[in-house]
């Protein structure tokens, strides 16, 4: 590995870049500024970009040694999650440290030391006159926020592209390089019911008078999934079943049982284990995140409340989904209470593996890490995947994090080897993607 990537990644990550819970604007900007800098050092254009009060975006352009090659775009975020309590971390958020052959640091993986190969090498390359393709560099601040910043800057930029690649995904396991080629959408709902004035009093009012919480039961009953984990069919409507390229590939990761065990969950019935990457890449699947209601009295609850997050399967629409949801929940209002219901959504994205980029990254994958790659859907949603497909480019999800990173946890870390592996594919990636045709507008 280069070391200049471990340092460069080391003064990052000292950059106190959070965006929840009202954010550190000063961190913000000085880790906007940092990816600019780094543009300019290396040769290129770059420039703080604002939209609206969203954080600044960092963008540039990165030339190729021949102005007629193909241009990637390439995306990442430098803002991250709140640290948390200071005391379950061993070693402090903002003050990186090596033990074990891991790099520990709120954001090690999610995703400056995801990202950071990408661009570090797309500079060094550049910078040493031998960029294979035009780079575009778009990193922006308010992924964890899911501010739109970006979204609105994709939407309106008119320069084109011929591949975007965004490195903010992972592998289930170490061995198994992965391009992330479905992502689930995902619809979030805030629930609050209301059925008195005030809580009542049960002796009183009990069997007599509406109970929230029996009413808050009554409308999650339904939509939650069946005892098989599965959803009713009305929530499933559009799915797009998985590619038999897909599916072989799956066989090359660690069995989906195991990835539930490792994790420390348990399979929603006897076999879901068996198809964890069908469930979880190609299926819809519904959550309650939180259910909040009563007191430990003898009340009759006047109020509850219920966080629930459904999970779009590549396919799906999700302005669909978020009306046959919602139809769903309002339909099993009793008279007499009200429902009031907040929501954001975003759509699922898929890409065929056998078009050109997906097959160029496929093979500059196979020559960086010597391992055949899987083609995965990922469980999350990345919303900025769906904008960039919107544009027409294709676009090539993959990196390098691993489940035992603890990404939005204390003690946050990265593998070295993710970095080393993360440093090869960028180099193998730009010079695999020098072959697509150039179309991109310049
Ligand atoms: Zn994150």
């Amino acid at each position: 590995m280069d070391p200049r990537l471990l340092d460069d990644l080391i003064d990052w990550l000292r950059i106190p870049s959070v965006s929840t819970g009202g954010g550190d604007p000063a961190a913000i900007e000085q880790a906007a500024a940092w990816v600019v800098a780094r543009i300019q050092a290396a040769g290129g254009t770059g420039e703080l970009v604002r939209i609206g009060a969203g954080n600044p975006l960092a963008v540039g352009r990165l030339a190729a040694r021949d102005p007629r090659a193909p241009t990637v775009l390439i995306y990442g975020h430098y803002d991250v999650q709140g640290p948390g309590p200071a005391e379950l971390w061993t070693s402090p958020p903002f003050d990186p440290e090596i033990r074990d052959g891991r790099l520990y640091a709120r954001g090690a993986a999610d995703d400056k030391g995801n990202f950071l190969p990408l661009f570090h090498v797309a500079c060094a390359m550049a910078a040493a006159g031998e960029l294979p393709v035009n780079v575009r560099v778009l990193v922006e601040g308010e992924e964890e926020t899911n501010g739109d910043a970006v979204g609105a800057w994709v939407r309106d930029d008119t320069e084109s592209a011929d591949a975007a690649i965004v490195f903010d995904s992972g592998m289930p396991d170490p061995q198994t390089p992965v391009i992330t080629v479905g992502l689930r959408g995902i619809v979030m709902l805030t629930l609050d019911v209301r059925t008195a004035e005030r809580n009542l009093h049960s002796g009183m009012y009990g069997g007599s008078t509406l109970n929230a919480l029996h009413v808050m039961n009554h409308l999650l009953a339904q939509v939650l999934p069946g005892p098989d984990g599965r959803l009713r069919e009305e929530l499933r409507a559009g799915i797009l079943p998985p590619s038999p390229a897909e599916v072989e590939s799956w066989k090359r990761l660690i069995p989906g049982a195991q990835a539930i065990a490792d994790a420390g969950g348990r399979p929603v019935h006897k076999g879901a284990g068996a198809e964890y990457y069908e469930r979880n890449g190609a299926d819809a699947a519904l959550d309650v995140n939180e259910l909040i209601g009563g007191e430990p009295r003898t009340v009759v609850p006047a109020h509850a409340h219920a966080t629930v997050s459904m999970r779009l399967a590549p396919g799906q629409d999700s302005e669909e989904m978020l009306a046959v949801l919602t139809g769903l929940l309002r339909a099993g209002v009793p008279d007499g209470a009200e429902l009031e219901l907040s929501s954001h959504r975003a759509p699922p994205a898929l890409f065929d593996p056998s078009q050109p980029a997906l097959q160029l990254a496929a093979e500059a994958l196979r020559r960086a890490c010597g391992r055949e790659p899987a083609f995965l859907r990922t469980g999350g949603s990345i919303p900025i995947v769906a904008e960039l497909a919107g544009k027409g480019f294709p676009v090539i999800v993959g990196g390098f994090g691993l489940p035992a990173d603890a990404i939005h946890a204390a003690d946050e870390s990265y593998e070295l080897h993710s970095l080393e592996w993360g440093e090869a594919a960028s180099r193998e990636l730009y010079l695999a993607l020098a072959q697509l045709p150039a179309r991109a507008a310049r």
